[in-house]
């Protein structure tokens, strides 16, 4: 029985914001996240494209909690499986898989639960879904939706094709009536529409995020001393997590080699590791006993560790869409997270090399995307920009902060028109017939056989950057090319003047190119980038501001400790960025700590007594002040009762005044929907809008009384400052079927605030 409203439950965004809040303890939505559970919850079926880290998890576990029956989650990552589920079950829910990886009688016991309705969230391996017979069997169950994750794998123009993704049609036939929902971080609209055609969805509801990670920081500079660059970064991130990328196998255990013999720890992973080396070195990872893992690309899809700090590419990505999807591995927690690309032409050659047996098509296609990531690595705009560009995207503004050019790391030339002008006329005086290489070389002045044979050496242009080295030139040339004013065509990327680059050589456009790389690396960051990258409003709410920094680290080691008593990664115990507000509130009673953000009912139980006993003898020990109030987020509803000797309540939006009438007259709120053809908790936000505003002391004639006296009770115990934690209060220890609603705490708050004032 729902108390204080009529309106049903299942369609509430207040009932998916208090499952969120109970069980996951996290206050906001993420951006889409409530317009996508709102589409998990009707039965139309819908597409959701988030970036990594955008949080799609939740975007079907939380109506998954919020309707009858089971959710099936189609995921193809079995190695994810595990965690997926213990992680669900950490916060208090129901969850269960089906996988290859169980014996008979575990399978058995999984579907016997799940007759019995004890299961909430399913995860199937698709090949398990339509093996098996286990598609009759679910038919005799019931179910609250099917959500395919990852579901670009059921796309051949995706990165990862599964052909037993193909096999999800039968869905659609089978299960009339039962919603599907497809999420995937890939953004082409090209595969967006292949998984809607694949799966058969119906009139889909396609929402598509914003491609921008503000939380991660950019950068990318041309390959020097590679070690050092890489270990440049790591020293950045002192007993933090992160991943290196390289390409060949070779690369990756040199990489990993040099690492450890210099004191820091990491293990490779690559297909020529056996199953358990790789699996053992990957469970380091998660397990936080090693900080790096050094990579090939096929690491990664199996991991969802979100408090990856920082990813570096050893060399460049195949493709623009690659390394969104490697990069994206840093920072899923929200919080900053850094992610380094080094590269050279000598990469470009290698995965030449590697794509070189693709059927021609594919293979136009593939050389296409390496160009357009060769581009993104030449850029010289705020890097922020050029990603989100590449996804057909604008930014408002550069990122301002996040970036090696917002950041002013890249010294720029200092006379770009005349250095541009050199390189353009070169081109041209070559007949625009030679390649990036070639012309470096004449402007070099070398006595390349070639060169000497065209008699290029007589060129007025010959040696015109004799002073430069070549890979500055060749920098200078890409540069260019991705600014449009060079173009490379054919089969041999010769280089050729565009109109634009025709406007450089009269003077009329100046291009910016960035000036020659010092050997001492200039991408140099200190370890201050921590309160750097917090103070630069990226991330979530949460990051370093009021952070006692040795205490998030004895905070550490205690997940450390619970995750390896209960045998769970540390991250499943709390993320990070549950510990940083811990060591920035410092709670030391319960009720304190389950204000911190990421700690929900289950969680409190679990290890309340034994996280706030450490905090509290910390904070004793260091005289560090104990129980900070952080004030109302930003998402909280409106703070009721603004004092009306500052000259009263500001006025009401008129779509809120315009219902002011009726409430006058003694209409509930469910009547005042209904009239003005309004969603219930709008008309609830005017509700409350009008007792503030008419200051109303009574809130009986919406709420029921004995409500209303819970509320005052709670209000006696906890305080009018917050509606969290009278909701905590009325609700943590009820049934979900008895939770008293925050809009009708929030009538009866403000009536209270009313009667003080
Ligand atoms: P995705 O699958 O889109 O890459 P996840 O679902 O794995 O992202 O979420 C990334 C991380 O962000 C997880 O640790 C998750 O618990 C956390 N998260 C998701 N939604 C929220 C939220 N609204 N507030 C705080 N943290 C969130
Ligand atoms: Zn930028």
């Amino acid at each position: 029985m729902n108390l204080a409203t009529t309106s049903p439950p299942a369609a509430d965004i207040e009932l998916l914001r208090d499952v969120m809040r109970r069980y996951w303890g996290y206050e906001n939505f993420r951006p889409l996240q409530l317009e996508a559970m709102l589409a998990t919850m009707s039965a139309q079926d819908s597409l959701v494209v988030l970036p990594t880290g955008g949080g799609k998890s939740l975007c079907y576990q939380v109506p998954a909690m919020c309707l009858d029956g089971t959710a099936i989650i189609v995921s193809p990552l079995i190695s994810l499986m595990k965690d997926q589920v213990d992680a669900a079950r950490a916060c208090g829910i129901p969850a269960a898989f089906l996988n290859s990886t169980q014996l008979a009688p575990e399978r058995r016991d999984v579907m016997s639960d799940l007759r019995m309705g004890n299961i909430k969230l399913l995860y199937v391996a698709p090949e398990r879904l339509t093996a098996d017979g286990l598609l009759p069997e679910l038919q005799g169950i019931p179910l609250s939706f099917f959500a395919i994750d990852e579901a670009h794998c059921v796309s051949q123009w995706g990165h990862d094709f599964r052909p037993h993704y193909r096999e999800l049609y039968q869905l659609k036939e089978l299960f009339s009536g039962v919603g599907i929902h497809a999420f995937t971080a890939t953004a082409t609209e090209h595969v967006r529409n292949d998984v809607i055609q694949q799966l058969r969805l119906e009139q889909p509801r396609v929402l598509v995020g914003n491609f921008d990670r503000p939380n991660l920081t950019y950068r990318a500079d041309r390959k020097t001393d590679v070690i050092g660059q890489i270990q440049e970064v790591i020293d950045r991130h002192p007993n933090e997590s992160g991943i290196v990328y390289a390409i060949t196998r070779k690369e990756v255990e040199r990489i990993a080699q040099y690492l450890n013999a210099s004191g820091r720890t990491a293990r490779p992973y690559h297909a020529g590791l056996s199953d358990e080396e790789r699996q053992e070195n990957q469970e380091a990872f998660i397990e936080d006993r090693v900080t790096t893992i050094v990579a090939t690309v096929a690491f990664g899809m199996g991991i969802d560790k979100p408090d990856v700090r920082y990813v570096i590419h050893a060399g460049m990505p195949q493709s623009v869409e690659h390394y969104q999807q490697e990069s994206g591995r840093a920072g899923r927690d929200g919080l900053e997270a850094e992610c380094c690309l080094f590269y050279n032409a000598g990469d470009m050659a290698s995965w030449r090399r590697i794509l070189s047996d693709q059927p021609p098509d594919v293979l136009k296609h593939s050389l296409h995307s390496l160009d357009r990531i060769a581009q993104y690595c030449e850029g010289v705009s705020c890097r922020h920009r050029m990603l989100v560009q590449h996804f057909g995207q604008t930014l408002d503004a550069d990122c301002g902060h996040a970036c090696d050019f917002c950041l002013d790391e890249k010294e720029m030339v200092s006379d770009p028109l005349v250095t541009s002008q050199k390189i353009l006329s070169s081109v041209f005086r070559q007949e625009q017939r030679f390649g990036a290489d070639y012309t470096a070389l004449v402007l070099k002045g070398s006595k390349d056989k070639r060169i000497i044979e065209n008699g290029h050496d007589r060129l007025s242009t010959y040696g015109l950057l004799s002073t430069e080295e070549k890979g500055t030139i060749l920098d200078w040339v890409g540069q260019l090319v991705q600014q449009g004013f060079l173009r490379k065509v054919g089969e041999y990327n010769v280089l050729q003047i565009t109109a634009e680059g025709g406007a450089v050589l009269k003077g009329d456009v100046t291009p910016r190119l960035m000036a020659p790389r010092k050997v001492a690396s200039s991408v140099g960051m200190t370890s201050s980038t921590r309160t750097r990258g917090s103070s630069s409003n990226k991330g979530e709410p949460t990051s370093w501001e009021g952070v006692d920094g040795p205490l998030f680290e004895v905070l550490k080691k205690l997940r450390t400790s619970k995750a390896v008593e209960l045998n769970l990664p540390p991250y499943i115990v709390f993320g990070d960025a549950a510990l940083r507000d811990m060591a920035r509130r410092r709670p030391t009673t319960l009720q304190n700590f389950r204000l911190v953000n990421g700690v929900g009912k289950k969680k409190l139980d679990d290890f309340g007594d034994e996280f706030t006993e450490v905090i509290r003898a910390y904070c004793e020990q260091h005289q560090v002040t104990t129980d900070v109030e952080i004030g109302p987020t930003t998402d909280d509803p409106p703070r009721p009762a603004v004092p009306r000797e500052s000259g009263g309540s500001p006025r009401p939006a008129s779509t809120a005044l315009a219902n002011f009438p009726l409430f006058e007259q003694g209409l509930s709120v469910a009547e005042v929907a209904e009239k003005k053809g309004l969603k219930e908790s709008t008309v609830w936000g005017h509700l409350r809008s009008y007792v503030d505003f008419a200051n109303i002391t009574d809130p009986t004639p919406w709420v029921l009384p004995e409500v209303a006296a819970r509320v005052e009770e709670a209000i006696l115990e906890v305080g009018a400052e917050r509606l969290k934690p009278i909701f905590i209060k009325l609700n943590d220890d009820v049934p979900e079927s008895e939770w008293v609603r925050y809009d009708a705490i929030s009538i009866v708050l403000t009536c209270w605030n009313n009667r003080q004032s």
